[in-house]
Formats: C-alpha cells, sequence, structure tokens
C-alpha cells in the first residue's frame, strides 16, 4: 500500500527531493525533520509503520486497548530529541511507574525495588536474612564505586575493566551480584547476566548514570505515550508529503547529481539524497556500491532477531504479590547458580570460550537466552496505567513458559548486539555518510529510542536538512551557582552579596535526593496534601489561566531550594509556566518571609521577562505593605536571573494610578517611584553535586537575619508587623 504524494501537508517543502528508508523513530526524525523543507517519500518494507514503536490494539471487555509491545518508556531528562518531536506533534505522555522485581527460582528469592519497604521485604522472610540485608546495604556503595569509576580519567586502565572485575575488585558478595545487579542490568539490557559482567564497566555505567540509575533517589520520571506509541507514529505520517508501505527498498544508487532508489517491484525513483534509517545489514545490502568503510562498519554491528509475546499468563510473574513490578525478571530453578559464589571466583563464566570474542555480547531489549535462561516481562497494565484489572504482559525470552491460551501476538524483534567489537566499530559511523547518503538508526547509539530520535536528526543535520523551531524551547532542568545581591538605597546605602546555589526543577519530574534534597508541597503554596503542580495549577485556575487539555497539561518549572536536611526556606520561588503548546502562560513568583508567611503573585512578564505587580506581604521588618514590585523574571536558558525592586514605598505620592498596572510589563524604568530596596540574583548553569546544594537554603536564612539585625543596629526604623498575618494570602 502506498499513499501518494500529498497536497497541502505542513511544513514548506522545497525542491529538493529526499527518500526515508525505514520508519522506526530514525526514520521518522529524519523524515519529519525533512519534511520541513523538502518534499519526502518514506519507504516501508512492512505493513504498517513504526518499527520498534508497536502498539497493537486488542479488544477486551473493558473496551479497546492500545498496548506498546516495543518502546514503551522514556523520560524528559534524557530523551529531548523525541520530547522535541512529541511537543512538534502536539503528542501527550502520561507519568509510568518504573520498578524492577527479582524472582530466582534457583535461591528462592523474591523482592521488587522501587516500591518501598513492601517491594523489598515482599517476603517476610527476608526481614530476617542477613544476605537480604547484606545486599541492600551493598546498593549505595556500588553506585558510589561506579559514580567513581566515571569520574576517572578516561584513557586509563579503568576503561577497561570489566564489570566482573568491577564487582570482583569491590568485594562485593555474591548474593549481590546474583540478586541485584545481574538482574539489573539483563533487565535494561534483556542480556544474559553472566554475558554481561565481561562487558566494559565504564560503558554500562555511563548508560546508568544518564538515566539515573546509580543513585538510590534521583531516577527521572518515566512516562509512555498516552494512547500507545502508535500515536506519535501516525502523527509524523500524517505531516510527510508521501509515504510507501509494503515497499521494500532494495537497492541504493549514488550518482553524481542524485539518488536513485529501488524498490522490491522493481520501481526506480531518483531523489536528491536518501536517509538510510534501518539496521546496518539491510543498509549495507541495499547499497550497489558501498565503500570499504561502510562495507567495514556496517558489517561490523551485529543485530539478533528475538520472539517477544504479548499474552495474559501471570504465571512469569513473582509469586509474591509484592514483589510484582512493571519489569520482572526471572531466573528458572535449571539456569546455573554462575554468580553464587563471589564475582571474583565466577571468573569460570568469562573463560568459556563461547562467551569470548564475537560471542560476548550484550544485547538491546528483547535478546532472547536459551531455554532455561531468564526472562524478562513486561507489565504493560501498569506501565500505561490501562483501564483494567487483566495484565496485559510481554515477555522476551520464554516463549517455552507462556501458557499458549494466553497469547495474543507474537513478535520478532530485532535489536543490536553489543560486542567490544561492535561498540569500537560504531565510532566510525559518522565517517560513513556521503554527500548524498546519510545512516540512521538507534545503534548509533546506546540502541534506545532517544538515540534512533537523535540518530535521525544528525542524518537530516548531514543532508543538510535544518530542523526548523516551531516550538518554543523548554528550559532544561538542572543546578545553578548563584549570586544574591540585595541592595538598600534609603534611608542609607547598603549591600550585601553571597553565593549559593538553586534547583530549575520540572514539577512533573521532582528529583528526590531523600533528606538531602526533596521538593515538597508543604514548603509552597496551596495545599499540603495535595502536589505541588495541582497547586500551581489550582492558582493559576483561579487566576483564569489554563496550560491546555488532559490530565497535567503544559509545563511548570520552578527555581527554587528544596528541602534539605528537614529545613527548607525561599525567600522568592519562581515557577514558570508553560501551555501545551510551549507557550508560556504566566509567572508565578512565590515570596516567604522569615515569619512563615507567603504570598503568590502571578505575574505575565514581558518579552524581556519584566512585570510589575503591586505588593501584598510584610516581607521585611523595615518594610509596610505598601508599594509595588518590579519583577524580572526571564526564562532560564544556562543563566538564570531573577531580580525584584521595590518601588513606590514610603513615596507612594510619587506613584501616579497609570503606573500601576497588575503585572503587565513594559513601565519598570519609567515610573516616578523610589526604589529603596532590590534584590537580585544571577546564576550559571553548573554540574555542581548534589552535596554541594544540601544546606544552601539553611545558610541563606541565617544569613538574612543576620544582615537585619545589622540594619537593626543601625536605627533602621522598623515597620510593625501588620496585625492580621496571613500565611498565604494569593492563594485560594
Ligand atoms: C521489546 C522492546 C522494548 C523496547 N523498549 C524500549 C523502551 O521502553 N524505551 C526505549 O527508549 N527503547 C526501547 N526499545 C528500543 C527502541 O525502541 C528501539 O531500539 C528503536 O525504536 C529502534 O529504532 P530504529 O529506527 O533504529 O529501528 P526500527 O524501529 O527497527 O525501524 C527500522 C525499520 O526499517 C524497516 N526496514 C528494514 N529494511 C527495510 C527496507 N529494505 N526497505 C524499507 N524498510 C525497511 C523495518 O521494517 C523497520 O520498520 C525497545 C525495543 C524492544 C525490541
Amino acid at each position: 500500500m502506498s499513499r501518494a504524494p500529498r497536497a497541502g501537508t505542513t511544513g514548506s517543502t522545497g525542491s529538493r527531493r529526499i527518500a526515508v528508508v525505514g520508519s522506526g523513530v530514525a526514520g521518522l526524525t529524519a523524515a519529519w525533520i525533512a519534511s520541513r523543507t523538502a518534499h519526502v517519500t518514506l519507504y516501508e518494507a512492512d505493513d504498517r509503520l513504526g518499527g520498534h514503536a508497536d502498539t497493537h490494539r486488542v479488544a477486551t471487555p473493558e473496551g479497546e486497548l492500545a498496548i506498546d509491545t516495543g518502546f514503551i518508556v522514556h523520560n524528559r531528562r534524557t530523551y529531548p530529541t523525541l520530547l522535541r518531536l512529541f511537543a512538534e506533534l502536539g503528542v501527550e505522555t502520561q507519568p509510568s511507574e518504573m520498578s524492577l522485581s527479582v524472582s530466582d527460582a534457583g535461591t528462592g528469592v523474591e523482592y521488587a525495588g522501587a516500591l518501598g519497604p513492601r517491594g523489598l521485604f515482599a517476603q517476610r522472610s527476608s526481614l530476617r536474612s542477613l544476605e537480604h540485608w547484606r545486599m541492600l546495604l551493598e546498593i549505595p556503595r556500588f553506585h558510589r564505586r561506579a559514580r567513581a569509576l566515571l569520574a576517572a580519567t578516561t584513557g586509563t586502565s579503568a576503561d577497561d575493566q570489566t564489570l566482573r572485575d568491577f564487582l570482583d575488585e569491590g568485594g562485593f558478595s555474591a548474593g549481590f551480584v546474583r540478586h541485584f545487579v545481574e538482574p539489573l542490568v539483563a533487565a535494561v539490557w534483556s542480556c544474559d547476566p553472566a554475558t554481561s559482567l565481561d562487558y566494559p564497566a565504564r560503558y554500562l555505567f555511563t548508560f546508568l548514570e544518564h538515566h539515573g540509575m546509580l543513585a538510590v533517589f534521583g531516577s527521572p520520571e518515566w512516562r509512555t505515550v498516552t494512547g500507545g506509541s502508535g500515536t506519535y507514529v501516525a502523527a509524523v505520517a500524517a505531516g510527510l508529503q508521501e509515504v510507501r508501505l509494503e515497499t521494500k527498498v532494495t537497492s541504493v544508487r549514488e550518482l553524481a547529481d542524485g539518488v536513485e532508489v529501488t524498490d522490491g517491484s522493481g520501481t526506480t525513483t531518483r531523489f536528491d539524497a536518501v536517509v538510510i534509517a534501518t539496521h546496518p545489514s539491510h543498509a549495507l545490502g541495499m547499497l550497489e556500491s558501498p565503500t570499504d568503510l561502510q562495507r567495514e562498519v556496517l558489517a561490523a554491528l551485529p543485530y539478533s532477531s528475538n520472539t517477544a509475546l504479548l499474552h495474559t499468563d501471570t504465571a512469569l510473574l513473582p509469586s509474591a504479590p509484592d514483589a510484582r513490578a512493571s519489569w520482572n525478571f526471572h531466573r528458572p530453578a535449571t539456569e546455573p547458580a554462575k554468580s553464587q559464589t563471589q564475582a571474583g571466583r565466577s571468573r569460570s563464566v568469562g573463560s568459556d570460550p563461547s562467551l569470548r570474542g564475537d560471542d560476548r555480547r550484550v544485547s538491546r531489549p528483547g535478546a532472547r537466552p536459551e531455554a532455561g535462561g531468564v526472562t524478562v516481562t513486561y507489565d504493560l497494565t501498569r506501565l500505561q496505567r490501562l483501564p483494567t484489572r487483566t495484565r496485559y504482559l510481554v515477555t522476551l525470552g520464554g516463549e517455552h513458559l507462556v501458557d499458549p491460551a494466553t497469547v495474543i501476538d507474537r513478535m520478532e524483534y530485532e535489536h543490536p548486539l553489543y560486542t567490544p567489537a561492535s561498540v569500537a566499530a560504531s565510532r566510525r559511523l559518522p565517517e560513513i555518510n556521503t554527500t548524498r547518503i546519510a545512516f540512521a538508526g538507534a545503534y548509533h547509539g546506546w540502541g534506545f529510542h532517544e538515540d534512533g530520535a537523535r540518530s535521525g536528526l544528525a542524518a537530516a543535520t548531514h543532508l543538510d536538512l535544518p530542523w526548523a523551531r516551531t516550538t518554543p524551547v523548554l528550559p532544561r532542568p538542572g543546578r545553578f551557582e548563584t549570586t544574591i545581591r540585595h541592595t538598600r538605597r534609603s534611608p542609607f546605602r547598603r549591600s550585601f552579596e553571597h553565593r549559593s546555589t538553586l534547583w530549575l526543577v520540572d514539577l512533573d519530574d521532582l528529583p528526590d535526593h531523600g533528606v538531602l534534597a526533596r521538593f515538597e508541597a508543604r514548603d509552597h503554596l496551596g495545599a499540603t496534601e495535595a502536589t505541588l503542580r495541582n497547586n500551581v495549577e489550582s492558582f493559576l485556575a483561579v487566576n483564569g489561566v489554563s496550560l491546555g487539555e488532559g490530565p497535567r497539561p503544559g509545563t511548570i518549572l520552578m527555581a527554587a531550594h528544596p528541602r534539605s536536611l528537614g529545613h527548607c526556606f525561599n525567600p522568592i520561588s519562581v515557577f514558570w509556566c508553560f501551555d501545551d503548546q510551549g507557550r508560556q502562560a504566566g509567572v508565578v513568583v512565590e515570596v516567604h518571609n522569615t515569619y512563615g508567611d507567603r504570598h503568590a503573585y502571578l505575574v505575565h512578564p514581558d518579552e524581556q521577562g519584566r512585570a510589575r505587580t503591586d505588593k501584598a506581604m510584610y516581607v521585611s521588618p523595615f518594610h509596610g505593605v505598601d508599594g509595588w514590585y518590579d519583577v524580572a523574571v526571564p526564562v532560564p536558558t544556562d543563566r538564570l536571573d531573577i531580580a525584584v525592586t521595590l518601588r513606590g514605598h514610603d513615596t507612594a505620592d510619587d506613584r501616579t494610578a497609570t503606573d500601576r498596572t497588575d503585572g503587565a510589563a513594559g513601565t519598570a524604568g519609567t515610573d516616578r517611584g523610589s526604589a529603596p530596596f532590590s534584590a537580585s540574583l544571577v546564576g550559571t548553569r553548573s554540574d555542581i553535586p548534589v552535596s554541594r546544594t544540601i544546606g544552601a537554603a539553611l545558610r541563606g536564612t541565617a544569613l538574612i537575619r543576620a544582615h537585619g539585625i545589622w540594619l537593626w543596629a543601625r536605627r533602621l526604623p522598623v515597620r510593625p508587623r501588620p496585625q492580621s498575618p496571613h500565611r498565604q494570602e494569593g492563594v485560594t
């Protein structure tokens, strides 16, 4: 089936004609970008688009469900290219639940991580198991040592250290290796656990660190595409000029002034350039005259084909109900307990010739171990929050274990195998593009969806196809090193400056470092029992501002100190609120005083981020509640700028009626109000570790108080606090 060239599709198409071969995420991203400025023809051999973005429409008693069996989860921290695509397409996503269970029939151990104590002690006997306690205590040490290895200079012997050697050197217990490390690596990479121990530790840790998995707290919030990943596939396809389904490309021939693409029916079409977004062996197979380097590199990137079953057989889940999680690792009793010995003593596994050289594999999701090996079962009902009581499961590697009567569908997925040789070859991938042919695919990175999307972007960029920005870019969460300055101009001049740190966080993905750094609703506007996101949304709604439709529309970013070691104080916290289209819908500036009161101001800044609002709360003993604030809260970039100037205070007569605008911008600097006091915060984005941010709020409070005492000692007149102070004026 093919779709004829479409008239009136979105995006402006120039005279260039581009072919994209393969409609996985890599091809779709390249095609989407190219379609903004060129005429695109997308070829797909299969009878559906999407590749590993594979949504099954299953008829159930509760109605039709859209169940993802390939690509399932992503997050807002480490999938920027995919998210940019989703934002342009208006694709909605929703929070998922990422938890991992381990059930080991060989040792009888069952537990789940990320589900709290109930999951960790799903078997009550674990409370009395010294080995279980030891494993739990070894986890933070493993994280610490792994981060230290990453911090070590590259180009040293640390680069070649295998995971096995790393565990051996650290003296980790056999139980820890068997019940924590192997399941973690096997579930993320769906690989044979013993094999994974032979892989370079730094490579694995880089991925785990990148995805927030090298810490007990602080993992990103994982999300799924609302309605299944097929939603975004359909949205991309709807914006392309031409889609040729069930049209397998058999040959690509590069000419001096173009490229000829021939499909299975023998039809040859001429294009200006082509993106080949299939797996490497297919790409090599279609090149009519591959260069030596193309042949060498593409042939060194093996893939394997594996079976995945969509079914409802819950026998694949742990028997302890509290141990059931989103991802479920199962090791059968027959699987040899290779790591029951100390990690170092299990070296004999690595010396098995069948695990050496090119057979030493670490594979992407979907790898099928031998019969009797481990299985990984995804619980899609849980991951996608499907509205049903039936558990819809996808099992990789356990075809013989699943009751055939429960099988809904059977899929074959091909995915990259990672060997030391393939990792070396992949470093040369950027060199194999030519003037008119660019290659893309998740194999250009770690094999995940973001890798595919990023490679599609890189291929389009190589062919000079720009990704014109159609949506604003939302600020990236992060930490900032800041300088805070308070300047008082009357009745005498006095400045005070100190350095600190501040976080910029996405309210849908709040970092959680436990007692060290956590963002809690009780420290900000609204109800303590609600979430921060709900409280800001309610405040916006009361003020007539909506971020869009759906359960959690738009994005809200907050600049604030976290609660740390039981203390939280933010003289000012700022919430930048963006609607579904990425447009700024308003900024909430929340002011706190040291008496425990707070007040939220909603402002609508101008292009420079400037706005004005009447002062409404008693903040400092040296000022009343008269006057107004000029605030500057530009959208953060790699700089964070927040400035507040108190004007009109004590000089209210200076202030004309036309100067007063509630939140309207543009008059700063033109008013006649005096500015007895101003405060500014200037921040620079920084990779400072969480440990360096601990106590920043406590230090800030102490400095503000000390400064107040200094001013009081110099007889700065004190303004009495109003009789009926409020805790949360501005919030209903
Ligand atoms: C079970 C499973 C679960 C996963 N879960 C996640 C997850 O939760 N999160 C995540 O980030 N990643 C996940 N991944 C990994 C990720 O989704 C994939 O690696 C990625 O989507 C691959 O994208 P791709 O474009 O490189 O290839 P593919 O999606 O495989 O697309 C290649 C396309 O090319 C087509 N093609 C091949 N040859 C030709 C030809 N000659 N002519 C025309 N078309 C051709 C194929 O039919 C296919 O549609 C998962 C993978 C699997 C298998």
